[in-house]
């Protein structure tokens, strides 16, 4: 049996049965993680899970994560453990606290064991723009196809079959879209559902702790862990967590669920959209409401240029602590301003540059008015877009993705509406800061493409049941990608 391919609660009742000891599955998955060939890692912490095996408390076996190895993107802070958000200015960093994610995890008795690869500061959405090059997908062995990003090594490590559950973030679609393209469950819950402490900031009114795992009862075990107030998170919402695991079995018949139509149509591949409209039918077959809604075209068109201009903006500001003076690597200089010149200039790359110019851009006084202003009104009418369909329905229900995993030299429109639309509509919900998931839909040439459900802020449980229900109906769960099996 290839432990690594089961699900959490399998791995569970395993190691209450004796039948695999923490320890030994932890050395499996330090051993998988060795032996990926996609660029998943940027640290393999292979003393330091070795050294938490060793401290489990063995009181906590009922915990349902006790022993149950697992990865971090690398954008999120770990005490004694490198983290350099896959950028060389933070080369070398080695940060004096922990991130209550990781503080939460630990205490149930997960074990990390790794630090992964990402687009660089968590911005981009390819997997090739962090300082150890490009991740690979591993549903394609030949290495051609993109596994997205920017949480691409937490991706990669779960679909290929390292471990279980993977820990990313979702600012525009971070999660969400590597899920589409790795055959996972990707979730990203309400803003401020999760404790963002010690995660490190792209854009705060965006951010999200959010994950992977390979099927939607894993989703909702990690979410009663993950959820809930923190006191160094002022942010944290402090409304009771709800019994995820307990609601997510419950009746879907009589749920609303819209379908916006600007957004299928903007689909080119038909294949997708047949299958996706094809589940619509089965939904119905079980009392799920389908409610066709249309939106003003240019409402749609919008979402991604104001999310650019909010994440760029928030993005320019918070980045403005990485000097290269409090962490990473120090240059040499004559004065302040030619150290942090010195440091910034080499530390970031050409992509993260254009968009600290584009988000410094919108905030000059000449032009905050007519760019970042703009952006936030255009905000609330997409929030306000959205929160109206939500009034009349209990969930929004779209592909994921347009494609399946896309070649990496694919030529892009930008100005489509396939790339504005179809590609990049995914942060209307973090623009709202609504619960998001994706989960596996179908497969093309081989390769799997995913579905997304959006709910009612701080309505996990009914984005839950309706995945929980979409899963029984495919049956698409547990993937792990071929070339590993
Ligand atoms: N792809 C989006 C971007 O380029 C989303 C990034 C994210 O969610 N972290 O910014």
């Amino acid at each position: 049996m290839n432990y690594l391919h089961l699900s959490i609660t399998e791995l569970h009742n395993l190691l209450l049965k004796g039948e695999i000891t923490p320890l030994q599955l932890t050395k499996l998955a330090i051993e998988a993680a060795k032996k990926d060939t996609n660029n998943s890692f940027e640290y393999i912490c292979e003393k330091e899970a070795i050294g938490a095996v060793k401290n489990l408390d063995k009181n906590k076996k009922n915990n349902l994560l006790w022993g149950i190895p697992f990865v971090l993107k690398d954008n999120f802070s770990t005490k004694d453990i490198p983290t350099t958000a896959s950028s060389n200015i933070l080369n070398g960093y080695v940060p004096v606290f922990s991130c209550d994610t990781y503080l939460r995890l630990a205490e149930q008795g997960a074990i990390l064991i790794g630090k992964t690869t990402m687009d660089e500061l968590a911005m981009g959405g390819t997997g090739t723009t962090g300082h150890l090059g490009t991740v690979y997908n591993p549903w394609d062995p030949k290495h051609e196809r993109l596994i997205g990003g920017s949480s691409s090594g937490s991706a990669s490590a779960c679909s290929g079959g390292i471990v279980p559950f993977a820990i990313g973030s979702d600012t525009g679609d971070s999660v969400r879209k590597p899920a589409s393209y790795a055959g996972l469950v990707g979730l990203k819950p309400t803003w401020g559902r999760i404790s963002r402490f010690g995660l490190f900031p792209f854009a705060q009114s965006l951010d999200h702790v959010s994950y992977f795992t390979r099927n939607i009862t894993d989703a909702a075990i990690l979410l009663s862990v993950l959820a809930g107030k923190d006191e160094k998170d002022c942010t944290s919402s402090s409304k009771p967590v709800d019994d995820y695991l307990g609601k997510m079995n419950g009746e879907v018949k009589g749920l609303r669920v819209a379908i916006i139509d600007e957004i299928i149509n903007s689909i080119e591949d038909k294949d997708i959209v047949k299958e996706f409209t094809h589940n619509l039918e089965l939904l119905k077959q079980q009392g799920v409401i389908i409610n066709h809604v249309s939106i003003d075209i240019d409402l749609c068109r919008s979402i991604f240029p104001t999310y650019m201009i909010i994440s760029c903006v928030e993005a320019a500001s918070n980045n403005s602590t990485l000097d290269g003076i409090k962490y990473g690597p120090r240059y040499e200089g004559d004065d302040y301003e030619s150290v942090v010149f010195e440091a910034r200039t080499k530390g970031f790359s050409e992509m993260i540059k254009r968009r600290f110019v584009l988000g410094s851009y919108a905030l000059f006084n000449e032009n905050r008015e007519e760019v970042f202003v703009r952006a936030q009104r255009c905000r609330r009418l997409i929030v306000d877009t959205f929160n109206n369909i939500l009034k009349d329905n209990d969930l929004i229900y779209l592909p994921s993705a347009p494609t399946v995993a896309p070649y990496f030299n694919k030529t892009i429109d930008r100005l489509s509406d396939e790339y504005l639309i179809g590609e990049n509509y995914a942060p209307f919900a973090n623009l709202g800061g609504l619960p998001s998931l994706t989960l596996p839909l179908g497969f093309k040439d081989g390769l799997p493409f995913g579905g997304n459900l959006t709910g009612r802020a701080f309505d996990e449980v009914t984005v839950l049941k309706m995945a929980k229900k979409i899963e029984e109906i495919t049956g698409l769960k547990d993937l792990v990608a071929k070339d590993y099996k």
